[in-house]
């Protein structure tokens, strides 16, 4: 963070200094929730969850060396109180932003936000110092606390903005305007909550309104293959950019195959020129994210070769995502457990059979949590769509969802044992334990409240 004195800083948020004997006392950052990150010249903002109250610990925050505390009500060492300590990080993040002109790139979308954001800071880091989120920090909080890590030679700020509701990224485009906006795709994650698709899409797009226009740089990213996202043109002076695999997107590929790895390889085309991909990551679904952050790197002045070999080398940045890993008998452990959702399932499903070939296939599967109306016709989906592609062995994990995956594969076909179900995880891991044979590949996936990163866990405990 760029240094600000506490008397600055009670300024940009509008608080009031307590305890605070000299407010020319810097703060050289970072600004931190959990007191154990706390470090010298840190600002400790304090939260008050439903467990722990961050103003409890103040005082440990300021012995560590924070140079004051943000919080709500005075902490008996130096604080800086405001209503709402939320609001007061935005406030923070948007000056700071502000004063070191990073150009700031967003993204939004249904899936693959975070992985995106790890591929474009791969890609951007190569033209300029960058900041962007480590993990999955998307969100009223986490959005400025990553913003606020922008220093005076900062030139890219990625950033990754979640909804939830309608109105929520706007208000993220308010605390750090992008210049460049990125729409990913309008899926059904969250879908229940949104109350149908063209509400997802209602909330996604005002990511593109915000934009500037076009003839003041603003570029607004748009997924070509996605028809709702493709709609978003409409809604933004921006100049548009396509990607996609559809004919006349900006930049797409052409010749997309999955190796017999089951890493996905395609040819990057863009307007600069063309250039062969092949990806570290598996699925197919990141050929869509590996073009979303070459539309990025393109908008920054980067050659095609250059964004295809950077391409090749990027890996995950971000833990369970697709992480694919060999134990020493020849099983191999594909840890997809950070997340699902319908299109992530489909997509996941096919890595593991391409992975698989000539061996054994194990998808072990639980809830996408949700979904709203559709949970039992996308479940019914994903347990068809199993047996369709001839994996060896469905184990479904969980209640009533997991019931409906069971169902929807021996619906589908003749199958008996080849599909189970077992009521939680360390059931799956018993019988993955007792069945596992070396050579086999078993694909771990579900929504993140099931955690069965667990089962992953114990299956490579196990080597
Ligand atoms: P969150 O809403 O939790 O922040 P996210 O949008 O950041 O999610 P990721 O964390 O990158 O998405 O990926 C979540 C899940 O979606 C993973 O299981 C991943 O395999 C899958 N996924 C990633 N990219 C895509 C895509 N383009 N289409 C469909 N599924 C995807
Ligand atoms: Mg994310």
């Amino acid at each position: 963070m760029i240094s600000l004195s506490l008397a600055e800083i009670a300024g940009i948020v509008g608080g009031r200094p307590h305890d605070i004997p000299d407010g020319s006392v810097l703060v050289t950052g970072p600004v931190v929730i959990d007191s154990r990150a706390v470090t010298d010249g840190a600002l400790f903002a304090a939260f008050a969850g439903e467990r722990v109250d961050g103003h409890d610990y103040a005082e440990q925050a300021v012995r560590s060396g924070a140079a004051a505390v943000l919080a709500t009500r005075p902490v008996g060492v130096p604080a800086i109180v405001v209503d709402d300590v939320v609001a007061a990080l935005g406030a923070l993040a948007r000056e700071v932003v502000r004063r070191t002109g990073a150009d700031v790139v967003a993204l939004t979308g249904s899936a693959g936000k975070t992985s995106t954001k790890d591929l474009i800071a791969q890609l951007l880091q190569r033209s300029g110092p960058t900041v962007w989120p480590e993990g999955n920090l998307n969100n009223e909080i986490g959005l400025p606390l990553t913003a606020l890590r922008a220093e005076s030679g900062t030139r890219h700020l990625v950033l990754e903005m979640g909804a939830r509701g309608v109105g929520h990224i706007r208000y993220l485009t308010e605390l750090t305007p992008p210049r460049i906006g990125l729409v990913l795709n309008v899926g059904s994650a969250h879908i229940g909550e949104f109350g149908g698709r063209e509400k997802i899409a209602e909330a996604k797009g005002e990511l593109v309104e915000s934009l500037p226009d076009a003839s003041e740089g603003g570029i607004a990213i748009l997924n070509a293959d996605d028809s709702y996202v493709r709609a978003m043109a409409s809604r933004t002076k921006a100049r548009t950019v396509f990607f996609g695999e559809s004919a006349d997107a900006d930049v797409r590929a052409e010749d997309v195959r999955l190796t017999d790895d089951g890493r996905p390889a395609f040819t990057l085309h863009t307007p600069s020129g063309c250039s062969a991909v092949i990806l570290r990551l598996y699925g197919e679904h990141h050929v869509s994210n590996a073009l979303a952050a070459a539309a990025v790197a393109h908008e920054s002045g980067m050659p095609a070769d250059e964004i295809a070999s950077a391409l090749s080398e990027a890996g995950t940045l971000s833990r369970w995502r697709m992480e694919v890993t060999e134990r020493a008998d020849g099983v191999t452990v594909v840890n997809d457990a950070y997340n699902a959702n319908p299109e992530s399932m489909r997509a996941a499903l096919r890595a593991l059979v391409s992975m698989g070939k000539g061996r054994r296939t194990w998808a072990v599967l639980g809830q996408m949590a949700e979904l709203g109306e559709e949970s039992l016709a996308e479940h019914d989906a994903v347990g068809r769509l199993a047996v369709r592609l001839n994996v060896s062995k469905l184990v479904a994990v969980g209640g009533r969802e997991a019931a409906w995956l069971q169902m929807g594969a021996y619906n589908e076909g003749s199958w008996g044992e080849e599909s189970v179900h077992v009521s939680d995880a360390r059931a799956a891991v018993d019988l993955l334990r007792s069945e596992l044979q070396p050579g086999d590949v078993v694909l771990v996936k579900a929504s993140r409240s099931e955690g069965l990163e667990r089962v992953a866990a114990a299956l490579l405990d196990d080597a």
